[in-house]
């Protein structure tokens, strides 16, 4: 064996995985089973009181689900994940850890729709306040900390105009306030930028999108950082302090720097209850084998489709930040040097009406909800995502009446172009 350390692609094939010890098969297996039979009493009382690692029960963990958590957790940079039924349910999980009723979290303006809803109003009747800030104005972050503040979330390339955040400036906000910066790295995938590696203490995706990659199969993840030290201040209670379902153990003594991961699992997961089914970790696994192959011609493609329509004279504007002209292409050139990824928007001169006229003529383009899938997606989202915002928070979120947004498959870029052209000529 060489000391090399394995590159991207090599653990987006193999990390976590091995021939299966009981038949040899090279494919992970779909372990579709409930439970787990126990070795013996001693083993079982151990495992309950987590003494010792294994499993007992798939709402709590699960072997194939467990090798899609070890894959994530490399291709991230973490010391370990913690996969869940969908991306909604990673952030409900995670903020569940850290905040008690009346405390705060801190979130850019700029979001998946339905991240915006959730913070809004489901996470409201949990007592959680969001607070929002502008992901493009630093000092806004540093202006809306109070001692009430347990954790900043923001999103690495961010719905639905594909701009670039700036993680390390908004890392070190964090750090100031002594909170963990949360990244929702969903439209960027580890391939194109790892967080960790730019000051992120938690990760969060929607498995959903270009890491599945194929439109078949939800599913979320959380990857701990292992960075960030939780005894500090008797902030973050469900880490520093004794668990009473659990012997009186505190979990960050006990698990050191994997104890938030393990919070996740053997508090979040395992009250709350949104597991992820064997087969969907299964369909997830296969997508991120060819993740890199993927991501690079998805973010090719992008940039082909972008150059078409920012020369279309139906087209009043592009935002892809992988455009030179682009206000984000400096950030994408430093966080994203491979692709600045294949969600993005543009917007028309005709308004409203020609968002809603193009979308009914495309026809190799899906008109659907959706990113990251190998099929080209478009979406108006002042009618559809965005359409519970008022007028004034539609624009300040990127999704105005006249803007369109695309997901670039991986199609042959020749023919989604010849589509977008005939769509907008007629
Ligand atoms: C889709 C999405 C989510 C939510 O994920 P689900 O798997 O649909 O629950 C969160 N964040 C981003 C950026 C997304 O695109």
């Amino acid at each position: 064996m060489s000391d090399r350390l394995p590159g991207f692609s090599t653990l987006a094939v193999h990390a976590g995985a091995q021939p299966d010890p009981t038949t040899g098969a090279r494919a992970t297996p779909i372990y579709q089973t409930t439970s787990f039979v126990f070795n013996d009493a001693d083993h079982a009382a151990s495992l309950f009181g987590l003494q010792a690692f294994g499993n007992i029960y798939t709402r709590i963990g699960n072997p194939t689900n467990a090798v899609l958590e070890e894959r994530v957790a490399a291709l991230e940079g973490g010391t370990a994940a913690l996969a869940v039924a969908s991306g909604h349910a990673a952030q409900v999980v995670v903020l569940q850890q850290l905040l008690q009723p009346g405390d705060e979290f801190i979130a850019a303006r700029k979001l998946y729709g339905g991240s915006i809803n959730q913070f809004t109003h489901a996470f409201k009747s949990f007592g959680w306040n969001v607070v929002w800030a502008d992901p493009d104005d630093i000092a806004s972050f540093e202006r809306a900390v109070t001692p009430r503040t347990k954790a900043i979330f923001i999103e690495s390339i961010a719905n639905p105009a594909g701009s670039i955040t700036d993680i390390e400036a908004i890392s070190s906000v964090a750090r100031k306030a002594g909170v963990p910066l949360i990244v929702d790295n969903t439209l960027a995938s580890p391939y194109l930028i790892r967080p960790i590696d730019h000051g992120a203490d938690i990760v969060v995706h929607s498995l959903t999108k270009f890491l599945g990659g194929h439109g078949n199969s939800l599913g979320g993840i959380i990857v701990d950082a292992g960075t960030f030290d939780w005894s500090t201040g008797g902030k973050y209670p469900m880490l520093s302090e004794p668990r009473p379902e659990y012997h009186g153990i505190r979990l960050q003594e006990t698990f050191g720097n994997f104890a938030f991961a393990i919070a996740c699992r053997v508090l979040g997961l395992r009250d709350l209850g949104p597991a992820l089914s064997p087969f969907n970790a299964f369909m997830i696994l296969t997508g991120i084998e060819t993740l890199p192959l993927r991501m690079q011609k998805h973010c090719d493609n992008a940039r082909a489709v972008a150059e078409f329509l920012a020369g279309h004279p139906a087209v009043a504007s592009v935002s892809y930040a992988g455009l030179p002209s682009d206000k984000y292409n400096q950030l994408a050139r430093k966080y994203a040097p491979k692709g600045a990824g294949a969600v993005f928007t543009f917007s028309l001169k005709g308004g409203y009406d020609a968002g809603v006229n193009l979308v009914s003529k495309l026809q190799l383009f899906s008109h659907l909800a959706n990113v990251g899938d190998t099929r080209s997606l478009v979406i108006h989202p002042a009618s559809t995502t965005h359409s519970q915002l008022d007028d004034a928070a539609k624009v300040k979120s990127g999704a105005g009446p006249d803007v369109v947004r695309l997901s670039i498959g991986i199609e042959d870029k020749e023919d989604l172009i010849a589509d977008l052209e005939q769509a907008l000529g007629a």
